[in-house]
C-alpha cells in the first residue's frame, strides 16, 4: 500500500470520498504530497443542504456567543498542538518557506482564530437604542442575526489563514459554512475541518468541498440557499462571483488583487526602507495580495537606493522551503511561473531596465520546482502594464517622482487600492500622505503587518467589505430592528391616520 495520504471531503460531519481524485504535488520538488477527493456540483449541493439543515435546526445559531467562542478556542488549541505538522504540510502544499509558514500562514491563522473567539465574547449581538419619543413612546432594539449559510472560496497563497478569516467571523456569529479551497492547496483546510470535527463542532456547521473553481466555486456563488459569499482571489473571478451572487441578492465580500504603492520619501531611513521594500515584495515570493510591488522612490535618492537594495537582494537565498536557511521559496505552480516570467519579459519590452535578477536553486532535487528568481525592474512609468497589472511573483517595479503630490498622484493612479506604504523619518509628513492614499491599508515604515483587531480589505477593484476587526462580524450578521410600543393605548396616537376614531369605537 502507498504511504501517500489520501484526503476526503468533509460534509455533514462525515468524511466523503469522490469518484475523481486530484494530486497535490510539492511546488519545490514535484513530489506527490497527497491525493484528494475531487468533488463536483452535486457535492456542493449536498454540502449546502447539510449547512442549511444545521442552520434551520438551530444547532449553532441558537447557542450562546460564549459557547461559540469556546468552540473557536478549542479549534485553535487543536491546531496549535499540531503547529509543526501543519507548518510542514503548508510548506509541502504551496511552497511557503518554513519561516514564513510558521510565522504567518499557520501562526497568524491560529492567532486570528483566537481573536474571533474573543470578539464573539464582546461583540454587541444585541443592543438597545434610545427610547423613541415621536410620534409616541417606543423602545428600539437591534439584534444582529446570523446570515445563514455562508460560502468561502479560498486561494492557494495563504490557504489556512484566509479560511480562518472567513470561518472565524462566520462561526462567531452563528452561521453555518461551506468552504472551497483552491484545488492546488486543499490540505491545511481539510486539517482545519479535522480540528473542528475533533472538538465536536455539530455536523453540518462546517463543510469543506474540494474541486475545480469554475464548477464547485461557481455553483457556490449561484446556489440559492447560500446567503453570503466571501471570495479571495483574482479580480476577474471575483467579478464573476459577484455577478452570480446577484441573482439571489447574496451578501458579498471580495478580497481581490493589488498593486501596492510603496513611497520612499527623500528623508527616509534608507537601510530600513531598503530592507522593508524587499520584505514588502518578497514575502511568499511575491504571492501575497497586499505586497508592495510598485516602489516609488524620490528622484534625489533613487540611484543610491537601488544600489543598496540590489546589494541586499544579493544576500537572499532561494532554496528548499523546508530549510530554515531559505529566504525564498518557489511559486505555487507551473502556470504561475509562466505568468510571472511573461511579465518580466514584458517589463523589459516596455523599456524597463533589469536592475537585478537573482539565481534559482541548482540542487537536482529541486529541478522540478517552479522557481522564478527575485527580479527588480527600474525605469518604469505608471502607464506601463508592468506598473498597472498584478503580477503575483517576486517582481518589483521601481518608479521615480519629484515631490509628495506627484507621489500621491502616481500611487492613486491604479484600479487597485488594497495596500500602500510610506517610508519617512518624519511621521507627521508620512501620516499626511497616508491620509491621501486610496487604499484599504497604509503602512508607515512597515509592511505586511495585518492585525486581527483592524479591518482588512480593499477599495476600488481590490475588493468589497472588510475581513478582520469587528467589521468582519458585521459582514456575517444582519441587523434586525425591533420596535416595542411603550404607550398605554397606541391606537389613540397613530392609527387614526388610517382608522378614524369613530371606526375604532
Ligand atoms: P483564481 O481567482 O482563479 O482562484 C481563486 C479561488 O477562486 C480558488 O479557490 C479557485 O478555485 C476559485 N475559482 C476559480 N474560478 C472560479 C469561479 N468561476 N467561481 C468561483 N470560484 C472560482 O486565481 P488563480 O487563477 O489561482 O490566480 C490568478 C491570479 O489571481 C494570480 O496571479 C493573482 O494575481 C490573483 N490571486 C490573488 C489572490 C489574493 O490573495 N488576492 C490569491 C490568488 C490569486
Amino acid at each position: 500500500m502507498s504511504d501517500i495520504p489520501h484526503y476526503r471531503m468533509y460534509i455533514d460531519g462525515a468524511w466523503r470520498d469522490a469518484a475523481d481524485t486530484i494530486e497535490v504535488r510539492s511546488p519545490a520538488t514535484g513530489e506527490l504530497v497527497a491525493t484528494v477527493a475531487y468533488g463536483g456540483v452535486t457535492t456542493v449541493d449536498d454540502a449546502v443542504a447539510a449547512a442549511k439543515a444545521a442552520d434551520e435546526a438551530g444547532v449553532w445559531r441558537n447557542t450562546s456567543a460564549q459557547q461559540r467562542a469556546d468552540v473557536l478556542d478549542a479549534i485553535a488549541d487543536n491546531l496549535a498542538a499540531r503547529t509543526d505538522e501543519l507548518t510542514a504540510l503548508q510548506v509541502a502544499e504551496n511552497g511557503a518557506t518554513v519561516r514564513a509558514a510558521g510565522a504567518f500562514l499557520i501562526g497568524y491563522a491560529i492567532a486570528h482564530l483566537r481573536y474571533f473567539a474573543g470578539l464573539a465574547r464582546t461583540y454587541a449581538f444585541q443592543s438597545s437604542g434610545p427610547l423613541m419619543e415621536a410620534p409616541t413612546l417606543a423602545a428600539g432594539m437591534i439584534v444582529r442575526d446570523p446570515v445563514g449559510v455562508c460560502a468561502g472560496m479560498i486561494p492557494w497563497n495563504f490557504p489556512l489563514l484566509l479560511a480562518v478569516w472567513k470561518l472565524g467571523p462566520a462561526l462567531a456569529a452563528g452561521n453555518t459554512v461551506v468552504l472551497k479551497p483552491d484545488d492546488q492547496t486543499p490540505l491545511t483546510l481539510l486539517e482545519l475541518a479535522r480540528a473542528a470535527d475533533e472538538v465536536g463542532l455539530p455536523a453540518g456547521v462546517l463543510n469543506v468541498v474540494t474541486g475545480a473553481g469554475p464548477t464547485v466555486g461557481a455553483r457556490l456563488a449561484e446556489h440559492p440557499d447560500v446567503r453570503k459569499v466571501a471570495f479571495t482571489g483574482s479580480t476577474e473571478v471575483g467579478k464573476s462571483v459577484m455577478r452570480a451572487a446577484a441573482d439571489t441578492v447574496k451578501k458579498v465580500t471580495l478580497e481581490l488583487g493589488g498593486k501596492g504603492a510603496s513611497i520612499v520619501l527623500d528623508d527616509a531611513d534608507l537601510d530600513l526602507a531598503v530592507d522593508g521594500s524587499l520584505f514588502a515584495f518578497l514575502l511568499m515570493s511575491g504571492q501575497a495580495c497586499e505586497s508592495g510591488t510598485r516602489l516609488l522612490v524620490h528622484e534625489s535618492i533613487h540611484d543610491e537606493f537601488v544600489r543598496r537594495m540590489v546589494a541586499r537582494a544579493e544576500t537572499l537565498v532561494m532554496g528548499d522551503p523546508m530549510s530554515l536557511a531559505s529566504d525564498l521559496g518557489p511559486l505555487v505552480s507551473a502556470k504561475q511561473k509562466a505568468r510571472v516570467e511573461k511579465y518580466i519579459a514584458l517589463g523589459q519590452e516596455e523599456g524597463c531596465k533589469l536592475a537585478y535578477q537573482g539565481t534559482v536553486p541548482t540542487d537536482p532535487a529541486l529541478a522540478q520546482g517552479h522557481w522564478v528568481p527575485p527580479t527588480i525592474l527600474t525605469g518604469a512609468t505608471n502607464d506601463m502594464r508592468i506598473a498597472r497589472e498584478e503580477i503575483f511573483g517576486p517582481v518589483l517595479v521601481v518608479l521615480t517622482y519629484g515631490d509628495d503630490d506627484e507621489a500621491v498622484a502616481i500611487a492613486n493612479d491604479s484600479e487597485y487600492g488594497l495596500s500602500a506604504g510610506v517610508w519617512s523619518a518624519d511621521r507627521e509628513r508620512a501620516l499626511g500622505i497616508a491620509r491621501r492614499l486610496q487604499s484599504g491599508t497604509v503602512w508607515v515604515n512597515d509592511w505586511h503587518m495585518i492585525n486581527a483587531m483592524y479591518p482588512f480589505g480593499g477599495v476600488k477593484q481590490s475588493g468589497l467589505g472588510r475581513e478582520l476587526g469587528p467589521d468582519a462580524l458585521d459582514e456575517y450578521t444582519e441587523p434586525k430592528f425591533i420596535h416595542v410600543d411603550m404607550t398605554d393605548d397606541r391606537r389613540k396616537h397613530v392609527y387614526p391616520v388610517v382608522i378614524s376614531a369613530a371606526a375604532q369605537g
